[in-house]
């Protein structure tokens, strides 16, 4: 799966892969009793990159968690695509960041109650083996519960993922969940975490992923993510992005200062609806892979998905959903037994 093409770039790090730099910290090693190893690759990290933040409060950060060259105000306006490409769609990984050792980082809350960058190393054994459990409990800042016809699903934010589900099987980490648009969620960051989960498991080699919220001053509603990933056994051959994610929705008027929002103007809710659907193709295309949902059920704000014609219920990321066509579909919140005492009966693939 070749979707972003290898540039020079990332070429030149091919030799730098040699001796494979384990700096990371893995995860039992942070659990304590091997504080000597995580200190000292720490200050290796903390030597090697130029960063802005202070490293000294947080002494356990790997250096994949920095990467210096992202400038949002550089970043063009939103016009109709769910994603932009930044520095020539080449990460800013370094030498530094490169290994092969399995690692999930998440940032600490910041004093507004906002994620921060999150990094991993993601492998076959970070990948969940387990049901996702709830999230609903949680409400990342900016979050409003709020419903639009115009938007899939209806819910126009979703409870997202820094660090997707199907890459690291965190659920409910709050340092992991930000509040995005449905359109973020499935247009823009859903075909790069695909791609990135379909490599691994069909290669069993390494990526390392970073995906950083981009916030402006205190708003506590982020303005997008910016998400950079390399494979690391071929050397970004596989993979390698570097793109920011608009947190946007296409006919929504959003105010990120708040979360509050509203429809807009029928002009401009015609046009964004238009060119929303080349975009969806042009994803496609690109990651040559499928874009299936595979959000959870509190990510996306409903639990279930009814088929009025067949009358089964699936769960939103099941593969039925894909190809139900959008005038079947209904959108529930109801428990399970109502849907049954309703006359439906579950999908013998997701298992609802
Ligand atoms: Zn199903």
């Amino acid at each position: 799966m070749r979707f972003i093409k290898t540039t020079a770039a990332v070429l030149a790090l091919l030799f730098l892969l040699a001796p494979l730099v384990g700096c990371a910290a893995d995860k039992t090693e942070n659990k304590g009793d091997t504080a000597e190893v995580t200190t000292e690759n720490v200050a290796e990290a903390t030597l090697a990159t130029e960063t802005e933040t202070e490293v000294e409060t947080e002494p356990e950060i790997p250096s994949a968690a920095y990467g210096t060259g992202f400038d949002y105000a550089a970043v063009p306006e939103y016009s109709g695509e769910p994603y932009a490409v930044i520095d020539g769609n080449v990460p800013d990984f370094s030498r530094e960041d490169v290994t092969v050792e399995e690692f999930e980082y998440y940032s600490e809350l910041d004093g507004l109650g906002r994620c921060g960058v999150c990094a991993a190393c993601v492998g076959r054994g970070l990948m969940p083996t387990e049901e996702r459990g709830q999230i609903g409990q949680i409400k990342p800042s900016g979050w409003q519960t709020v419903k639009y016809d115009s938007v899939d699903g209806n819910y126009l934010y979703n409870r997202c993922h820094l660090i997707a589900y199907q890459l690291a099987g965190e659920n409910a980490n709050v340092n992991n969940l930000i509040t995005g648009t449905r359109y973020m969620n499935k247009e823009g960051m859903l075909p790069f975490e695909n791609a990135v989960a379909d490599y691994v498991r069909e290669t069993g080699n390494h990526v390392l992923y970073r995906s950083r919220p981009i916030f402006v001053g205190d708003e506590p509603l982020a303005r997008g993510v910016h998400i950079e990933a390399y494979s690391v056994e071929d050397s970004g051959e596989g993979v390698s992005f570097n793109v920011f994610c608009y947190n946007v929705q296409p006919g929504i008027e959003i105010d990120y200062a708040t979360g509050e929002s509203r429809q807009a103007e029928h002009t401009a809710t015609d046009g964004a609806a238009a060119t929303e659907t080349e975009d969806v193709a042009a994803a496609s295309a690109n990651t040559s892979s499928q874009t299936t949902d595979r959000s959870g059920p509190d990510e996306v704000g409903y639990k279930y998905v009814l088929n009025t014609n067949t009358k089964k219920f699936h769960y939103p990321y099941c593969d039925s959903v894909n190809q139900m066509a959008d005038k079947n579909k209904e959108y529930s919140d109801s428990s399970r037994e109502e849907i049954i005492a309703s006359g439906y009966s579950p999908c013998k693939n997701c298992n609802p």
